[in-house]
């Protein structure tokens, strides 16, 4: 079989390939939105020629950049010398040991010992467990409740899927999962009452994201965590802080957690770890925890996945962080997310509908409203237009519209300035005719 039109490609897609997080209806009427076939630098190729930037680094992730040969050259040595062999039974491999090391050397405070995965969903499940073995061990085996804030997004594991706060992801399945409580995103004090309602002695963890991404790139207020911090160790509840998206360098700090000067007792991470290049995640557990286990664990740990400690894996995420190390990319992330928070505002003076925008390094937010004195949301949401419009214009976006209508920003953390002044020619492109097309025909109709 000869497979090389893009029409042959679009109907084995639409026949054969389920895709994750997808309009299944949508892939069946208009196959593939793009298949691409080439990365370089924040750029994307699809199959027929056409180059885009990739606004949202992939899918929060491809922070080093597309197409790095380095890259290429160290996963070629390492699967010709040892791709793969067991970590089960105490058996090693010098990537993983290395690559451990150096996570717990960046992470802050007293986490210093890894878990590793193949992704942010297996990622938050292990902390899941982690936690309520943890309290097991402890004589404490009524400590099995977790607790998440709504808008948030932990993965599609199952444990993952259960501490979401978006209802959408749970609703997939009408089976939840025991054990799961879901707090206001912005109020500690709701935590606190929660607690208590719960019994704080039944509560294991409590789980968030230090600015939460698929929820629409919410910024907490600043004390939040610190509040959450105390009250997590007044009531002697452990706190994972889900850093896969914000973990090594996309906020502008290593870890984001770093920013409200609070020490998390797990970190999860994942995805900026090899910047997409392997499948590699991982939790880093504190010190404290660590000697619990090791003191009071008897028997096996049994929780462990295949391809934990993957040694190609862990060799590449080890070249992606000397390269966000060697190229200043942490410190890049911040300053360009200046730069892009700048052209937001001007936009925001320019588009009377722009009612919000925020950046916290290179993650960027547009919030869009008929109104900005009363908040009153479009009757169809925009920013789903809008971000089609801007991929027609070479510019990869997305969009959260979940009580909001917003356009989320995550760049590749190599950004330079040139490309910031494109992004931004791009989007003022496109508001301008979203303007001209949607918002003053609206107006009109009414
Ligand atoms: N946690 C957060 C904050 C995420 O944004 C994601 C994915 O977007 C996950 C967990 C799940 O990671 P994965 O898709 O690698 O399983």
């Amino acid at each position: 079989m000869t497979i090389q039109l893009k029409e042959d490609l679009k109907k084995l897609d639409q026949k054969h390939f389920l895709h994750p997080t997808t309009s299944v209806a949508q892939q069946q009427l208009d196959g593939p939105a793009a298949i691409f076939t080439e990365g370089k630098g924040i750029y994307l190729k699809d199959i027929e020629g056409k180059t885009y930037i990739d606004g949202m680094s992939s899918l929060w992730n491809v922070n080093i950049g597309h197409g790095r040969e380095e890259m290429a050259e160290v996963a070629k040595e390492q699967m010709a010398k040892l791709a793969f062999s067991s970590c089960f039974a105490t058996f090693s491999n010098e990537p993983a040991i290395l690559l451990a090391t150096k996570i717990a050397e960046l992470a802050p405070g007293d986490l210093n010992t890894v878990f590793f995965t193949s992704g942010g969903s297996e990622s938050n499940d292990t902390a899941i467990k982690l936690a309520r073995h943890y309290w097991l061990l402890k004589g404490q085996p009524q400590r099995q409740k977790i607790i998440s804030r709504t808008h948030s997004y932990h993965g599609v594991a199952m444990g993952a899927t259960n501490a979401t706060g978006l209802q959408a992801f749970r609703d997939f399945t009408n089976s939840p999962a025991p054990d799961f409580h879901y707090v206001y995103k912005d109020s500690p004090q709701h935590l606190r009452e929660t607690i208590e309602a719960l019994g704080p002695e039944t509560v294991a963890a409590f789980i968030s994201e230090p600015v939460q991404g698929a929820g629409g790139v919410n910024v907490p207020q600043k004390d939040y965590f610190k509040e959450i911090r105390q009250i997590c160790d007044e009531y002697g509840i452990l706190f994972i802080a889900d850093e896969v998206i914000t973990g090594f360098g996309r906020t502008g700090k290593m870890f984001g957690m770093e920013h409200f000067g609070v020490v998390p007792d797990m970190m999860s991470f994942a995805k900026g770890v090899s910047s997409g290049y392997v499948q590699l995640g991982g939790v880093i557990i504190s010190e404290k925890m660590h000697k619990d286990f090791c003191e009071l664990s008897k028997g096996t740990l049994m929780h462990g996945y295949t391809y934990s400690g993957h040694a190609l894996a862990c060799r590449i995420g080890l070249k992606n962080i000397e390269i966000v190390e060697q190229e200043g990319l942490v410190e890049n992330a911040a300053k360009m997310g200046d730069a892009l928070l700048e052209g937001f505002k001007m936009l925001q003076e320019k588009y009377d509908f722009i009612s919000g925008v925020r950046t916290f390094g290179l993650l960027g937010a547009i919030e869009l409203t008929k109104s900005r004195e009363t908040g009153e949301l479009f009757d169809t949401p925009l920013s789903p237009i809008f971000v089609q419009e801007t991929m027609k214009r070479g510019l990869i976006l997305r969009t959260v519209t979940y009580d909001q209508d917003t356009v989320v920003f995550s760049p590749p953390l190599i950004l330079s300035k040139a490309e910031v002044d494109e992004m931004l020619r791009i989007l003022d492109e496109t508001f301008e005719y979203v303007q001209k097309n949607y918002v003053q025909k609206e107006a009109k109709v009414k």
